[in-house]
């Protein structure tokens, strides 16, 4: 198997990147499919794209992807009340959890820019740990099965979210292999200025994704990696950089809709219980249409 790497930059800047895990004989299309993606993206059109694909020599790791929520959310206001509820049941305490939040809202970058890679944050005192502030760490070496992809798009495609399949596809399969190894969770907001889509992952929450935590048009976004004091830090980049990890199966897709009439309170889980499962809110349907008849008939 072979590491397909692919990032494009302007003068300097990047503006995409994309990677696969794929067999000796896939080469030729893959490199034919990223480098029509890194011309055409939306960042900008790039002056310099490189492509580096690499042989796998170690092990790769198989694992499950995170289960997946889609949230139907409006309100600005409300996703980042939610995305702060779900880093707080997933263990970050509520201070760190806003500053991570507004860092990325600032942009993440000594300078107020955005970086190419994630913050990774001690959760017990919001320090930043990554050792380059500018670039942040990249997790690479990572991809999800052809067949996994299937059954996404199909799932997807229920939802109604078809269309976001490759976009959803590489955040799942990187939340998937960061929440693999002692991360406790990762919150992301997108920095393309049309994605106002972030989502906040972790084991006990699985994948979390929610419109609006962005105000569109913004561009500032980023990652930040949670972690716990005492982590061997070079043993954990050195995971999120090398590990070759493909995700080969999916654990569930679901939409649900949060409650919009306390738009500014949604400061803890509060916000997450208060969310009703569509699927929940269909079978509810059914049951009072079938009692409904079962009363009309008697
Ligand atoms: P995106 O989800 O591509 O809009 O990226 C949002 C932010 O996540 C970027 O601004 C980077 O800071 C960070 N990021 C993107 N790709 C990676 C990666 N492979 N590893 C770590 N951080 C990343």
């Amino acid at each position: 198997m072979f590491s397909l790497r692919m990032r494009a930059s302007v003068g300097g800047r990047h503006v995409s990147g994309a990677e696969r895990i794929i067999p000796k004989k896939d080469i030729p299309l893959v490199v034919e499919q990223l480098s029509k993606r890194a011309a055409s993206h939306e960042n900008g059109i790039p002056d310099t794209i490189h492509i580096t694909i690499e042989k796998i020599t170690g092990a790769i790791q198989y694992i499950p992807a995170l289960p997946l929520t889609s949230i139907r959310i409006k309100s600005h206001i409300q996703a980042k009340g939610l995305a702060v509820g779900a880093l707080i049941h997933s263990g970050i305490p509520d201070t760190v959890a806003r500053s991570a939040l507004e860092l990325l809202q600032k942009g993440p970058a000594p300078d107020g820019g955005n970086m190419r890679g994630a913050i990774i944050m001690n959760c017990e005192n919001k320090k930043r740990l990554e050792p380059d502030s500018f670039r942040g760490v990249r997790v690479t070496r990572m991809d999800m099965s052809p067949r996994a992809v299937e059954t996404l798009r199909k799932e997807l495609s229920t939802l109604k979210l078809d269309k976001r399949i490759e976009v959803i596809r590489e955040a799942l399969t990187l939340a998937s292999k960061v929440a693999n190894f002692k991360t406790i969770a990762e919150l992301c907001i997108s920095d393309n200025p049309s994605n106002h889509v972030g989502y906040v992952a972790s084991k006990k929450l699985g994948f979390l994704r929610m419109p609006n935590l962005k105000k569109t048009g913004a561009s500032a976004g980023g990652r930040v990696f949670f972690v716990r004091t005492g982590i061997n830090l070079h043993e954990y980049i050195n995971y999120l950089e090398h590990a070759t990890v493909v995700v080969d199966q999916i654990s569930g897709v679901r939409t649900v809709s949060a409650i919009t009439t306390q738009p500014s309170v949604c400061s803890t889980m509060e916000c997450l219980l208060n969310i009703q499962t569509d699927c929940q809110d269909k079978n509810a349907k059914k049951k009072r249409k079938s009692n409904h008849r079962k009363s009309h008939q008697s």
